[in-house]
């Protein structure tokens, strides 16, 4: 089982917010949270934190906390005991798979769970199941980050630690609020600003940032594959590339250098909405720097053209020859969960497994086999989405959902709720009676970032360890110890005693984790992968002799100019962008819960005063939105932060309804799905 955790004290635990990964101190008395502290010494917060991380744990104690399993009798959730609902579980998991075989049988993990919580749910999937049938919640988010950062450069992470980034002398900032959403990277960012280094924001909105930059672009949504080609194009035209860098270590440049010739300022600002004397002169500020870094958020990745967004900005450090070498900070995600890096590190992919091994390259398989013990199968499995179709046409018996609320977050949910009613058997591993949780017919009682054992790795690729600060409520468990569970209810062996036996048997199939254990992490606080040998430091900078591509070099990108899933037009005149709120933290399951309502208390519709004007809206209305997909009531806030034509909203308030506004629109890639473009109306309620 998990570490016992202190009856009271002081614990050091890794905040479960966002991906920053602040180091905090949990002060507990008679076996309650009293107090969230920054920890002083935090290896990325150094003694700073933000209201989520320090406030945000009334949750906790919630009523509406689940204590106790529940199964779903004659159509009604009821309470059940532990045995009675592992039963079921191993039964209709059993089941399952004898009427459908194993792909039959799906799997979603989640960002919120441990490096170790991960590794087992896949582990469970490939060994117990017998099927690739596995996906985590990066698929909405960043697998546009993996896909577009192994393509360019050889591997899924960020290419530079943020110690690092914050040294550079320009910061291009693109897609992303990190004021809101990352606060403490943030404000770290802005001191930087402060310090002296020239700052270009990219986004559409008038995002905190972009109050202290020397340009801030607006892009219309949807188009930024041609704003990062315009800027490539001014880099090319004024000699603002580093041609040793690209003979030595880059491939590519013909087949971009053809493209960006049709790529002029002008041409751009037709695209893009961009003044091409604004777009020159950030192309300036980032190629005249000594030591530019780029940092991006979800901005870039949320669309029909995700990963081509993430290789053409990707473009613009190679250009430069501004990644692993000292020139520059390179290319850099903020990841907007807590783990979300991790769970992916940890394979919790249908194509890939830990350390991001292809499934289909019988060596990769042959290397987890014999930690295993068992064969894996070859064909990669169903990504989040199509696990969803295959439920609506009858295809998948089963789906276990550990920590997602599938029904508040992912797009167009009215399809989702199709999929999970067309299941036979949905198994929810939950904190509340979510969304999703409610359409399930099991739901499993379990232990919160507070309440666990194990590590996360941040959006800069450091494990760090999570211990439990308080015992979970009830008769909830840990994921992982639910994992482990359910195997042994099905007659089967997952290994691992603890979570500290699933990071070290993770590091023996993944030679990019080998050197990671928690001993170490309990010494050391915070270890960036790759991290091959125990004795070794882990890469922070990447890329520094070669890049981890097959040939060793950087891959510029040349993908076209294409346009959004979705356009304004008479029906629906206005575009609709989803983001985050500083106060909340995705479904808001947890932050709603506690103080941080007082601090934003609605979901808000947020309008330029112009089409507030145009449609007949005062600040404070109840407002209704309509897309082609479905309707939400959200409150009207009026200012010039969201440009005139666009209007932005939180997924944070899953009652408003916001994701069945949001389309099935998917990055052609990796299925992320469009949350940034989608045509809506909207109208007084
Ligand atoms: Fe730090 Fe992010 Fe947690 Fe805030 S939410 S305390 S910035 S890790």
């Amino acid at each position: 089982t998990s570490a016992f955790p202190p009856a009271e004290g002081l614990t050091r635990t890794t905040c479960g917010y966002c991906g920053v990964g602040c180091a905090l101190d949990v002060v507990t008395r008679d076996g309650e949270v009293t107090a969230v502290l920054p920890a002083r010494d935090g290896p990325v917060n150094r003694g700073h934190a933000c209201v989520k991380g320090r406030f945000s744990h009334g949750f906790r104690t919630s009523p509406e906390r689940l204590t106790r399993p529940l199964l779903r009798r004659d159509g009604v959730l009821e309470p059940a005991g532990w045995d009675e609902a592992l039963a079921h579980v191993a039964r209709g998991l059993r089941a399952a798979v004898d009427a459908g075989g194993p792909d039959a049988v799906a799997a979603i993990s989640s960002a919120r769970a441990t490096n170790e919580e991960n590794y087992l749910v896949q582990k469970f999937m490939r060994v117990v199941i017998g099927t690739n049938n596995v996906d985590n919640c990066s698929r909405l988010c960043h697998s546009p980050s993996a896909a577009g950062l192994t393509a360019s450069f050889g591997l899924s992470g960020g290419t530079d630690v943020f110690d690092d980034v914050e040294r550079a002398d320009c910061l291009l900032v693109v897609g992303a609020n990190p004021v809101e959403a990352h606060p403490v990277v943030g404000a770290r960012l802005l001191r930087q600003v402060l310090r002296g280094a020239r700052l270009v924001v990219a986004d559409p909105r008038a995002v905190g940032l972009a109050l202290h930059a020397d340009v801030h672009l607006r892009p219309r949504p949807g188009t930024n594959v041609a704003l990062f080609h315009g800027l490539a194009h001014v880099l090319l035209a004024e000699g603002l590339i580093d041609e040793e860098f690209l003979r030595e270590r880059a491939t590519g440049l013909p087949e971009l250098t053809e493209l960006l010739a049709d790529h002029p300022p002008d041409r751009v600002a037709d695209l893009t909405g961009v003044p091409a004397a604004d777009l020159v002169a950030a192309a300036r500020l980032y190629g005249g720097a000594e030591r530019p870094a780029i940092v991006y958020g979800l901005g870039v990745t949320e669309h029909l053209h995700g990963t081509d967004g993430v290789r053409s900005l990707s473009n613009l450090a190679i250009l430069r020859g501004a990644v692993g070498t000292d020139r520059g900070y390179g290319v850099n995600p903020l990841r907007g969960q807590n783990n979300v890096q991790g769970a992916s590190d940890m394979g919790a992919l249908p194509d890939l497994l830990p350390g991001y091994g292809k499934v289909a390259d019988a060596a990769v398989r042959s290397r987890a086999e014999d930690v295993w013990g068992v064969p894996v199968p070859p064909r990669p499995g169903l990504r989040i989405p199509d696990m969803f179709a295959a439920a609506r046409a009858g295809a998948l018996r089963a789906l276990w959902i550990v920590g997602e609320d599938v029904l508040a977050t992912d797009p167009d949910t009215r399809q989702v709720a199709r999929a999970l009613d067309a299941c036979p058997l949905v198994v929810c591993n939950e904190l509340f009676l979510s969304e999703t949780a409610r359409h399930a017919d099991v739901v499993l009682p379990a232990a919160s970032w507070l309440e666990k054992d194990g590590t996360f790795v941040n959006f800069d690729r450091r494990f760090q360890r999570v211990r439990p600060a308080v015992p979970p409520p009830g008769q909830a468990r840990s994921d992982f110890d639910i994992l482990r569970a359910v195997a042994e209810a099905m007659g089967a062996g997952l290994g691992c005693p603890a979570p500290a036996d699933a990071l070290a048997e993770c590091g023996r199939l993944a030679p990019v984790f080998a050197g990671l254990s928690h001993d170490r992490l309990d010494r050391e606080g915070a270890v960036p992968w790759p991290c091959p040998t125990p004795h070794g430091p882990g890469e922070a900078k990447l890329y520094t002799e070669r890049f981890a591509t097959p040939d060793g070099r950087a891959h510029l990108a040349a993908p076209p100019c294409l346009p959004p899933g979705e356009r304004p037009d008479d029906d629906y005149p206005l575009l609709l962008v989803t983001g985050r709120r500083w106060a909340h933290y995705n479904s808001g399951s947890m932050t709603r819960r506690g103080g941080n309502l007082a601090l934003d208390p609605v979901d808000f519709l947020d309008l330029h005063s112009d089409d507030a004007c145009r449609y007949g809206l005062r600040d404070g209305q109840g407002v209704t939105v309509e897309s082609r997909h479905g309707r939400a009531r959200l409150v009207a806030r009026v200012g010039e932060q969201t440009a005139p034509g666009q209007v932005f909203c939180s997924f944070h308030f899953p009652a408003s309804g916001v994701n069945r506004l949001t389309s099935g629109v998917a990055d052609t890639v990796t299925s992320c799905p469009e949350y940034k473009v989608t045509a809506v109306r909207v109208a007084a309620s």
